[in-house]
């Protein structure tokens, strides 16, 4: 395995897909590329030197990348990407192997972690980095310098192919980053005023700075949709930590807004509480928001009083589905009339709620997805997301499809476009038609209107900004990504049986 130079050149590159356009991109500073380039500086400092590269912001032809390549001259580049992007990644590979031919290419995060060592089908990837990527990555940096205390076979999370083209892959590690030590993202290596002003995941736009934050890693609870990147088991910062990031960011970066992406924040309410007093007793000027979902059912008035008091404005309520039958089969098992009490009490509290629906999930009859769409509409929710189920690989939810589907040999790249109706009752035809129905039952009605204009701050700039979002996203975005979808099945369906 070929060493890289003594001071490494290494680009970290955020995908994003290749086949949506660009307003279906909810783009938000790359965080997992940030923490990885801030550990390894942190435990190899002077050793490397770092450039960021986020494709979402700045979208490059393969003959720009060629171009770019060329110019920096990275000895390691390192992919972090969905499973929803891989057409991205299998479509620069080639491009990236024949500008650097001798660059390692390394990829990580959720493809990575649901894939694993199968992607090193592909023989343009180098090293495959499972799981949470800062241990495994910075050993990887460091087994490629010549440190033999870092054999590549030793290294946990890591898969790769040995000298003989054998793949070797690694159990992933049992030792987690301690997250009350882990560095500051580096935010010096990305201008944050890139990511102002453009749609990202929390809804309603502002107009502000704003950052990350990503508190805990983990959850206890074991949905069969859910990845498994960070394990079942619950592992946050200190309440002392987060303000101590929230307050750096603030003197650093002049940021006062945090979009923050724990899987499940609220799990610890003491741990809440004790963030929302830290901040105010050193007097932080903050807002948050949360549009990766909590916890919806194990929230209480304190709580939810706690975080309204820290500055939340926003917060998504992850439901999926009204049907308590489903909600056993998913095996998340929502108490569902406390989480509508929690919305009400949010709503009520001026914080704007959001709500994450699944559409077509196993064994789902029609008239429970009837019930989630009411569920929804009839809540004191002021948004709401009807999501057609996308079965991530690894997942358990994605082994029950791919045994109800019949295999086309092909690979599937799923997207949260095009429902496919494999598992449940209801066929992907007149799903499609109920997916429609439920962004229109949920958003034009006069119940809708008015819960929107009540919900605090600037509730007419909000109404607009959604109905403008709601028409491109009818009218312009899913007409445009539907036809652009069959257009290229027919042109395939032209081109295959003449170089056949
Ligand atoms: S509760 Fe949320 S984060 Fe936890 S397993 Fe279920 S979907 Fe995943």
């Amino acid at each position: 395995m070929g060493r890289v130079s003594c001071m490494a050149n290494i680009l970290l590159i955020k995908n994003r897909k290749r086949e949506y356009t660009d307003h279906f991109l909810a783009v938000s500073p790359p965080l997992g590329v940030l923490y990885l380039a801030a550990y390894a500086r942190d435990k190899r400092p002077g050793k490397d030197v770092f450039t960021i590269v986020d494709e979402r912001v700045y979208a490059k032809t393969s003959r720009e990348w060629e171009a770019y390549l060329k110019d920096l001259r990275p000895d390691v580049i390192g992919f972090s990407s969905m499973s929803i992007e891989q057409d991205q990644v299998d479509y620069l590979l080639p491009v990236f192997k024949r500008a650097l031919p001798q660059a390692k290419i390394v990829i990580g995060g959720p493809l990575a972690s649901s894939s694993g060592a199968g992607l090193l089908d592909e023989a343009n990837i180098d090293f495959v980095v499972k799981g949470e990527g800062e241990i495994p990555f910075t050993g990887l940096l460091e087994a490629l310098d010549g440190n033999e205390d870092y054999p590549l076979d030793r290294i946990a999370g890591l898969a790769f192919r040995d000298d003989s083209g054998s793949i070797i892959d690694n159990p992933p590690s049992k030792n987690r980053a301690d997250l009350d030590a882990l560095p500051y993202p580096a935010y010096d290596l990305i201008n944050l005023q890139d990511y102002v002003g453009r749609d990202r995941m929390t809804p309603v736009r502002t107009s502000q700075l704003y950052a990350p934050l990503f508190t805990s890693r983990g959850c206890p609870y074991h949905c069969i949709y859910c990845h498994d990147i960070f394990s079942g088991k619950f592992r946050a910062m200190s309440a002392m930590r987060v303000v101590d990031e929230i307050e750096h960011m603030i003197n650093a970066y002049g940021v006062h807004e945090f979009e923050v992406y724990d899987d499940i924040f609220n799990l610890d309410k003491q741990r809440v509480k004790d963030i929302s007093a830290e901040i105010k007793k050193r007097g932080l000027e903050t807002c948050f928001t949360f549009p990766n979902g909590v916890r919806g059912d194990i929230l209480d008035r304190e709580t939810l009083e706690a975080l309204k008091d820290m500055g939340t404005v926003h917060m998504a309520f992850a439901i999926e589905t009204a049907s308590p039958r489903i909600q056993k089969v998913l095996r998340k098992n929502i108490n569902l009339k406390k989480i509508r009490e929690n919305i009400s009490i949010a709503a009520d509290l001026k914080i704007f709620t959001w709500g994450f629906l699944m559409m077509g999930l196993p064994q789902e009859s029609r008239r429970e997805l009837w019930k989630t769409i009411w569920f929804a509409a009839s809540s004191k929710l002021h948004g709401a997301y009807f999501f057609p189920v996308v079965p991530f690989e690894g997942t358990e939810l994605a082994q029950k499809y791919e045994e109800a589907i019949e295999s086309d040999g092909e690979k599937r790249l799923w997207d949260y476009f095009s429902p496919e109706g494999a598992l449940g009752a209801v066929g992907p035809r007149e799903l499609a038609i109920m997916h429609s129905l439920a962004f229109f039952l949920f958003f034009f009605n006069p119940w809708r209107v008015y819960l929107i204009y009540t919900s605090g701050v600037a509730p007419f700039r909000r109404l607009v900004s959604l109905a403008l979002g709601l028409v491109r996203y009818i009218a312009v975005d899913k007409v445009f990504y539907t036809l652009k979808t069959k257009a290229r099945k027919v042109f395939k369906f032209r081109i295959t049986p003449r170089t056949a």
